[in-house]
């Protein structure tokens, strides 16, 4: 599809391309075997200056959320974890950004823009991940600031941040979010999750008891502005979709590969019109997921926002990852028996494709956001 970028994205799509052949696709594996997080790959994007691509130019960076989407593509289609490394630094980056202040703009967004700081959110808890409002977290105001109290988990790189961004319910107020120091009293990054896909990097418990954060480590100029940093994650749904077009891309060029190769009843598998016809779906679903995306993420750059934005971005998430699980298990399949070991590495696109359906916001979530922009409220027929 290289005939909708221009000039300028081709060639960073193609550096970024290179960089993954290079650099990344040697390491894949193991980084999902061994499942400790890839400092070295991360050293490697902070080397090549990824990290700032979205970032407007004051931080070094493009300001274009297209421009990120084709390098999450790229990585993501040889290396879920390492495409990971971009989307865990640009999460904060888009929540601060929406919602911080001037003064967490200036001290945070240039050590996340070079890499020089690491950042995490975390929302969810254990009785609550879909449901926000269901958050236990409370912040309660004492002078100067707050004490954060609760437990959180599923905090993907909370191990190596140096803040996170946690949600907490401010008492008679609502939900914001709060920048929590590593190393505070009083917290401390708990149990990490054994998982099937995501292995790379770590997604652990959090335990705040009683953390002191001062007053202008809330996000949000009042208190309960949760709303304004929902839209700014909004921003980079898109990415996620990235993700999702460049693991699909992966797989089916995986499955490509064997098929030509493997022979069965006298012929190659890839001669036989059922595989062909397989092959042949995966192509038109990725192109369909990736057109989706490109125009989403073209959108965000030029403007849009809020409702209007946020349907677009549900329906790119929610096709490209579905698309994505789709093209995963018809390649999978593809490779009989030997797709079910683990040393094969259409086992590990196969296991993070799930993952994709379910983190950002569940795709039923985001069926029901393009719902209510289709149909309204439930409740009013
Ligand atoms: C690898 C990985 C990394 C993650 N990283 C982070 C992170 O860094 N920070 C963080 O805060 N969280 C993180 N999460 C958590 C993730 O955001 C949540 O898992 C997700 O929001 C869903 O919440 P839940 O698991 O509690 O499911 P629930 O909300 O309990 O949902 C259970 C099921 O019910 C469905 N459901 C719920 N409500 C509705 C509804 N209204 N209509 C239809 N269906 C509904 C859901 O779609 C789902 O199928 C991560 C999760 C994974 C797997």
């Amino acid at each position: 599809m290289s005939e909708m970028l221009s000039e300028d994205e081709r060639r960073i799509r193609d550096s970024v391309r290179r960089l993954a052949e290079e650099r990344v696709r040697s390491r894949a594996m193991e980084i999902d075997a061994s499942g400790e997080y890839p400092q070295d790959m991360f050293e490697l994007l902070k080397g090549f200056g990824l990290f700032a691509l979205p970032f407007p130019p004051e931080f070094g960076g493009s300001g274009s959320l297209f421009l990120a989407s084709l390098a999450i593509e790229e990585l993501c289609r040889l290396c879920y974890n390492t495409a990971y490394l971009l989307i865990l630094q640009w999460t904060p980056f888009a929540a601060l950004f929406a919602g911080g202040s001037d003064e967490q703009k200036k001290r945070l967004l240039p050590g996340l823009a070079a890499g020089d700081l690491r950042a995490a959110i975390a929302l969810t808890e254990p009785q609550s991940g879909s449901d926000l409002a269901g958050i236990r977290t409370r912040a309660r105001r004492v002078e100067g600031g707050y004490r954060l109290a609760g437990g959180k988990v599923w905090c993907t790189g909370a191990s190596v941040a140096d803040f996170i961004l946690v949600a907490a319910r401010v008492e008679g107020a609502g939900i914001n979010l709060f920048i929590v120091e590593k190393g505070a009293e009083g917290f401390a990054v708990g149990r990490a999750e054994k998982k099937m896909g995501a292995r790379g990097v770590p997604s652990s418990a959090l335990h705040l008891d009683d953390v002191f954060v001062g007053e202008n480590e809330r996000v949000g100029a009042e208190e309960g502005g949760f709303k304004i940093v929902m839209e700014g994650l909004n921003r980079t749904r898109p990415l996620i979709a990235a993700r999702a077009v460049g693991l699909a891309q992966g797989a089916m060029e995986l499955a490509i590969d064997f098929v030509k190769n493997r022979r069965a009843f006298g012929a190659s598998v890839g001669d036989f019109q059922g595989v062909r016809w397989m092959i042949a779906d995966m192509g038109i679903e990725i192109e369909a997921a990736r057109s989706l995306l490109y125009r989403t993420a073209r959108a965000v750059d030029e403007g849009l926002a809020g409702t209007a934005l946020a349907p677009l971005a549900a329906m790119a998430k929610c096709l490209a990852s579905d698309v994505a699980m789709r093209v995963a298990t018809q390649a999978l399949q593809l490779f009989g028996a030997s797709g079910i070991s683990s040393e094969m590495p259409i086992n590990r696109y196969f296991r993070d494709a799930k993952v994709l359906q379910i983190v950002e916001g569940t795709n039923e979530i985001q069926r029901n956001i393009i719902a209510r922009s289709l149909l309204g409220p439930p409740g009013r027929a």
